[in-house]
């Protein structure tokens, strides 16, 4: 006999398991034009291609998600593990990465030089 519910439980966990688990590339969202133009909410790398389109940052692995996050810096952002902007801009400047499970994930410091760096203001 069979439970539905857990088996539908079991493959939501599975999936969330090997979303990065595998370490070749990962299939996202792909703009026409690829090259990035905008800096990145977190670390402020010009590494987005495309505003608010859930385009994962190269260099801090944060999701860019809506502009509420960068009005209110204190939002949890879903996509992003539950953490805020401020966290993660936090995270970034101490561990390199977004979030820490991001770490593994994101570009070498070496290789960061490749995309521009535009500070924000405040
Ligand atoms: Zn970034």
């Amino acid at each position: 006999m069979t439970d539905k519910t857990d088996d539908l439980d079991d493959k939501l966990a599975d999936d969330l398991d090997h979303t990065f688990d595998e370490d070749d590339e990962i299939e996202w969202y792909q703009p026409d034009d690829p090259t990035p133009r905008h800096a990145c909410p977190c670390c402020d790398y010009v590494t987005l291609p495309e505003r608010h389109m859930y385009l994962i940052c190269r260099v801090c692995f944060w999701e860019d998600e809506g502009p509420e996050f960068e009005e209110d810096p204190m939002e949890p952002s879903g996509v992003n593990h539950g953490f805020t902007l401020a966290e993660s801009r936090q995270n970034f400047k101490t561990i390199g990465a977004c979030h820490p499970d991001m770490v593994r994930h994101v570009l070498p410091v070496e290789d960061r030089s490749q995309y521009a760096y535009k500070p924000r203001e405040h």
